[in-house]
C-alpha cells in the first residue's frame, strides 16, 4: 500500500479546513528569469496556470504533508483564456536573437487531462511551437500520467527533444515518501516514468526535496546523495534541490508552528551542492531556494544568508563549481554543526 492511512488522514483534515479559504479567481501569471539550458546561458519565461490543481492534493489523501499549492488554484478554470494568454505574453516576451526556456507549471500535472484537458495541453503546445528561439519547453507531472501515449500526443505538436519532463520524486527512499511526505507513489513508478520518458525522446528532471518532515537534517543530507546517484543511475540528467519552504495549510506548518520543525540550514545546501557536483561534474544541479533567508524558509544565523543564497544561486546559473569554492565564514557554522547532532538524537528518540 503506498500511503500511511493515519498519516493521510491527519492530512485530510488539514486540508479539508483550509480549503474553505482557497482563491477562486487566480489569473495566469508569469515572469522572465535568468536560466541555464543544456547549451548554455538563457532565459526563461515561468507561466503559473490556473487550473483547478494538483489532481493527488485533491483527491480524499490529502495529498502531500508539504505542499499547500492547491489554495491558490481557481475552482473553474478557464482554458481559453490560458491560452490566449500564453499567446499574448510570448508575443510580447521573445526576442530574435535570445535562446528560451518555457516553464509550464500548474502547481499539479501538465499531463493530468482531469487537470488540463487533452485538446488544452495540445493548444498551449502549439503556441510555443511557433517560437524557434525556444530550445526547452518544461513541463511538471506526477508518474502516473506519464505513458506513451500520452508523449505521443505531445510529440505531434512539439519537437519531443525540447520537452523536459520535471517529476517530483522528492526521495528514493519510499518509507520517506510514504511515512513523511504521503506522496502516493514509490521510487519503482518514477523509475518507469523516466524509461518512457527518455525512450520516447524527451528528458527528466528530477525534485529532490530537502528535509521533510520527521527527516532529521542530517538524515536528510544522506537520503539526498543516495536518491542523487539512483536517480543518476536511471538516466536522468537534471536535478533540482528543492529546498523546503513552509506552505501554510499543510501539516508540515502545524509541525513548525508547534515548534517541532526548523527550515533548513543554508550550510547543508551549500555543502550539498558542493558533494553532488564533486560525485557528479557533468550532472546539472539545480537548488531553488524559495523564502530563503527568512522563517519559513531556509536559513542561516541572518548575517551570512545573503552571501549563501547568491552564492547557490550563481551556482545554479552557471554550473561553476569554482564559485562554491568561495571562502563564506560566519560564527553560526559550529551552531549549524552541533544542530546537526542534536537534532538527529531528537528525531531518533521519538
Ligand atoms: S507536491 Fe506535487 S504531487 Fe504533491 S500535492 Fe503538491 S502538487 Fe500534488
Ligand atoms: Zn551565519
Amino acid at each position: 500500500m503506498k500511503i500511511n492511512k493515519n498519516l493521510a488522514e491527519i492530512i485530510t483534515q488539514i486540508r479539508n479546513d483550509n480549503l474553505e479559504s482557497r482563491s477562486h479567481s487566480r489569473d495566469l501569471v508569469h515572469w522572465e528569469e535568468d536560466h541555464r539550458l543544456r547549451s548554455g546561458a538563457a532565459k526563461a519565461i515561468v507561466f503559473i496556470l490556473p487550473t483547478k490543481g494538483c489532481s493527488w492534493a485533491l483527491s480524499n489523501s490529502g495529498g502531500c504533508s508539504i505542499c499547500g499549492y492547491l489554495y491558490d488554484n481557481p475552482q473553474h478554470p478557464d482554458f481559453e483564456k490560458i491560452v490566449k494568454s500564453i499567446r499574448g505574453a510570448l508575443k510580447g516576451k521573445i526576442q530574435k536573437d535570445e535562446k528560451y526556456s518555457i516553464k509550464l507549471f500548474t502547481s499539479g500535472s501538465f499531463l493530468d487531462k482531469k487537470e488540463i484537458p487533452t485538446e488544452f495541453q495540445v493548444e498551449i503546445l502549439k503556441e510555443i511551437a511557433i517560437y524557434n528561439q525556444i530550445e526547452e519547453i518544461v513541463i511538471e507531472s506526477r508518474p502516473e500520467y506519464i505513458s506513451s501515449n500520452t508523449i505521443a500526443v505531445l510529440s505531434e505538436v512539439i519537437n519531443i527533444n525540447k520537452l523536459e519532463i520535471a517529476i517530483g520524486l522528492e526521495s528514493s527512499n519510499n518509507e520517506i515518501l510514504r511515512n513523511s511526505i504521503n506522496k502516493g507513489f514509490y521510487w519503482e513508478d518514477f523509475e518507469k516514468a523516466v524509461k518512457i520518458t527518455i525512450d520516447a525522446g524527451a528528458r527528466v528532471k528530477a525534485y529532490l526535496l530537502f528535509k521533510p518532515p520527521f527527516v532529521s537534517e542530517y538524515d536528510s543530507t544522506k537520503d539526498i546523495l543516495y536518491s542523487v546517484s539512483k536517480v543518476v543511475e536511471s538516466g536522468v540528467d537534471t536535478i533540482s534541490i528543492n529546498s523546503i519552504s513552509i506552505h501554510r495549510g499543510t501539516l508540515l506548518s502545524d509541525l513548525f508552528e508547534k515548534n517541532q520543525y526548523r527550515p533548513p540550514w543554508l550550510w547543508s545546501l551549500f555543502l550539498l551542492c558542493k558533494e553532488i557536483k564533486t560525485q557528479f561534474p557533468d550532472l546539472r544541479v539545480i537548488c531553488d531556494i524559495v523564502a530563503g533567508g527568512t522563517k519559513r524558509g531556509a536559513h542561516n544565523c541572518g548575517s551570512c544568508d545573503k552571501d549563501l543564497i547568491e552564492i547557490i544561486r550563481e551556482f545554479t546559473l552557471t554550473q561553476d563549481f569554482n564559485i562554491l569554492n568561495k571562502d563564506v565564514q560566519c560564527s553560526c557554522y559550529n551552531e549549524w554543526k552541533s544542530y546537526l547532532i542534536h537534532e538527529k538524537l531528537s528525531i531518533s528518540d521519538l
